[in-house]
């Protein structure tokens, strides 16, 4: 059976909700890039990862840095958190903050990030968030590598 992978999140709750089952499932290398425009609800979604993960640390837009780390909790896993939205686009900048070291410890979120972070790794996941015009949320998976049999479990744990 191939599972849906289109969801609809009427409610930041349920935003959160389905990033609090990502959290639970994302393990040291996972990469997940969360992709749509300003608003359309990434940065919720992350304290959901966040919350998940049983991190530590507030989650909230970097204004001044690049990435947040969120150290571990019970589940051993850090996450960093990452917003190349004042980079405009260009993402060079990226390269420099050395995410292939962090990831082989934590797990990263990217917001902003699709056209670059995706050469960190084969396997990741695309989380694209829209938001329609009755302000409801659109979420849409699409995973790469290994994620591809990982997202089924995901989806039924949401
Ligand atoms: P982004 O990081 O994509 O710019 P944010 O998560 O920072 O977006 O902001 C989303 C805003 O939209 C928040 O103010 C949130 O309360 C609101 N919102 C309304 N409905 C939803 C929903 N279903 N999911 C997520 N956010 C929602
Ligand atoms: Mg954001």
């Amino acid at each position: 059976m191939v599972a849906a992978l289109s969801f609809v999140f009427p409610t930041p709750d349920d935003t959160m909700d389905f990033g609090r089952a990502l959290g639970r499932a994302l393990r040291a290398g996972d990469l997940v890039l969360l992709a749509g425009p300003l608003g359309a609800g990434k940065t919720t979604l992350t304290r959901g990862i966040a919350d998940g993960l049983g991190v530590g640390g507030r989650v909230s837009s970097p204004t001044f840095v690049l990435a947040r780390v969120h150290p571990a909790g019970p589940a051993g896993v850090p996450l960093v958190h990452v917003d190349a939205y004042r980079l405009g686009g260009d993402l060079s900048q990226l390269d420099d903050l050395d995410l292939d070291t962090d990831l082989e410890r934590s797990a990263i979120v990217v917001e902003w990030g699709e056209g670059s972070a995706e050469r960190l790794s084969d396997d990741y996941l695309v989380v694209r968030l829209d938001r329609r015009e009755d302000d409801v949320r659109e979420m849409t998976l699409e995973p790469h590598g290994t994620w591809a049999d990982r997202t089924p479990d995901l989806v039924e744990m949401s």
